[in-house]
């Protein structure tokens, strides 16, 4: 049987099977560490996909346009992170960082959208 560590200092633990902590210094150490940890993932995939929209809404002056992958990439876009798809009823499917979108086409072109409601 291995030995109980704290989960918050790593000390053995005494006493209780189900122990998880020495004390409660122990236990709220380590749950403030645990929440900073989800806030600034949070803080970061909130960063990207704001910078996305701004990305998105600088070169979309009208309600679309096309440009080339390129034009994207030196803006900083990042193709990993968007809030919502749409799929047309012709099976394309648009990207969306909040109010904005594209549309990847055929060579390395995308259709940029601006969704106004
Ligand atoms: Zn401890």
């Amino acid at each position: 049987m291995a030995e109980n560590l704290c989960l918050d200092c790593q000390k053995p633990l005494m006493g209780r099977f189900d122990k998880k902590f020495c004390n409660d210094v122990c236990r709220n150490n380590y749950n403030n560490q645990q929440n900073r940890d989800t806030n600034n993932l949070v803080r970061n995939v909130n960063g990207i996909l704001r910078k996305n929209r701004r990305v998105l809404q600088k070169l979309v002056p009208e309600d679309k346009r096309k440009v080339k992958k390129l034009t994207l990439d030196v803006a900083g876009f990042n193709f990993e992170y968007f809030t919502n798809t749409y799929k047309t009823k012709t099976g394309q499917t648009y990207f969306f960082c909040y109010d904005y979108g594209y549309l990847p086409l055929d060579n390395d072109f995308f259709l940029l959208v601006h969704r106004n409601n």
